[in-house]
């Protein structure tokens, strides 16, 4: 029985990836374990900083980093960290700037909303947004124009909420950055690759620990040795309300060692194999119409899509909530759902659920053709 059952909650079937809403990760024993150890042991929490610190920075080639309990807190702690810096009594006035310069420049198709708009994180550091050019359409010139002596920082947000097209390049705003003397904070919450956007010459680099990484709920910022400290000084002022645990950063260390460790190309084909096999089998299913599919991003995750036909007597929105409804309660990947396309994304799917996942679609076009 699952812990969660013991409180009377469903169990679920995550087929659908990361989704805060279904609690993010569920992680490996070993960073179960680690946080299980480190939630019953007491250390200096100074000493766990520094050393996480150093670990993470090793693990992304930074000069510096600080662990946080999330993405979201490390955009408001790496924003504190631009508008006050290590001055003390500035930390200790956030959100509130003191008439210190405190803007923070980003395109506009970055001010994206991940489950809370980033906008609001920038505020809660002590920033105020200010988003260059257009929805569709930034430019170099529309940043330089948004940058004036009230700048505290540039944000770059990398994620598939962004606008895709159009957007001035993570190059040229880190050009930008040096020219103007304005650092440049890049949120890479879920991004796979640590080490990328340090080695274009990002100032600060977000994390989210429980995403690609596979950790707990966590987080780090790295980068620039001076930022950093000013970020881990935020800790006695905004940093306070989002507190990371010495629990949280031994399951994010843990986490952080599985993935270095991890074979990506052997766990992608073994995925793959198991949605070869559910897709054969739903294909004997009438009315559903099953492949195997790449990722749209060109990353190596195959996922089963499976195509409800007008003839299943029943459309894909209703299957998806009768799945969501049940016990188990089984979520799948439905931002295809509108052409009537579920996909099943196997990356947090345990071993065998993707039998049950079977079972309980056979269930479902059954029971409505009878
Ligand atoms: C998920 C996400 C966040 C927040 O990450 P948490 O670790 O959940 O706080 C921030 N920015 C982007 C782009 C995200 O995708």
């Amino acid at each position: 029985m699952s812990s969660f059952a013991e409180w009377g909650l469903r169990q679920v079937i995550n087929a659908s990836g990361k989704m805060t809403a279904l609690g993010a990760t569920a992680v490996a024993p070993e960073v179960a374990e680690a946080l299980a150890r480190g939630a019953q042991e007491y250390v200096v929490m100074d000493e766990l900083l520094a050393a996480a610190g150093a670990r993470i920075a090793r693990a992304t080639g930074a000069e510096a980093a600080v662990p946080t309990i999330g993405a979201a807190a490390g955009i408001a702690i790496a924003t504190a960290a631009c508008v006050a810096g290590a001055d003390p009594a500035a930390i200790e006035a956030l959100p509130d700037s003191l008439g210190r310069p405190n803007e923070v420049v980003l395109p506009k198709g970055h001010s994206v909303h991940f489950g809370a708009p980033v906008t609001q994180m920038i505020r809660l550091g002590g920033g105020r947004p200010v988003e260059a050019g257009h929805a569709n359409l930034v430019t170099a010139d529309h940043v330089e124009g948004a940058i004036s002596d009230r700048t505290a920082a540039l944000f770059y947000c990398k994620s598939h909420h962004a606008v895709q097209k159009g957007m001035v390049a993570l190059e040229e705003l880190i050009a930008i950055g040096r020219r103007r003397g304005v650092p440049v904070v890049v949120d890479a919450a879920a991004e796979e690759d640590l080490r990328r956007y340090i080695g274009m010459g990002a100032d600060l680099v977000i994390y989210s620990g429980g995403k690609a990484i596979g950790g707990p709920t966590s987080g780090f910022i790295c980068g620039r040795r001076d930022l950093v400290a000013a970020c881990a000084m935020q800790y006695a002022g905004i940093g306070r309300a989002m507190k990371v645990s010495k629990e949280a950063i031994a399951g994010l260390l843990t986490a952080l060692d599985l993935y270095e460790k991890r074979d990506a190309a052997a766990a992608a084909r073994r995925d793959r194999e198991r949605m070869e096999w559910l897709a054969g089998e739903l294909n004997r299913i009438p009315g559903l119409r099953a492949r195997v599919i790449q990722d749209e991003a060109g990353r190596e995750i195959y996922r089963a899509s499976v195509e409800v036909l007008p003839g299943a007597g029943i459309t894909a929105a209703e299957l998806v909530r009768k799945l969501e409804d049940g016990d188990p309660a089984i979520y799948t990947r439905n931002h295809r759902l509108n052409l009537g396309i579920i996909s099943i994304d196997p990356r947090p799917l345990r071993p065998g659920q993707e039998e049950i996942i079977l079972a309980r679609v056979r269930e479902i076009l059954e029971e409505v053709r009878a």
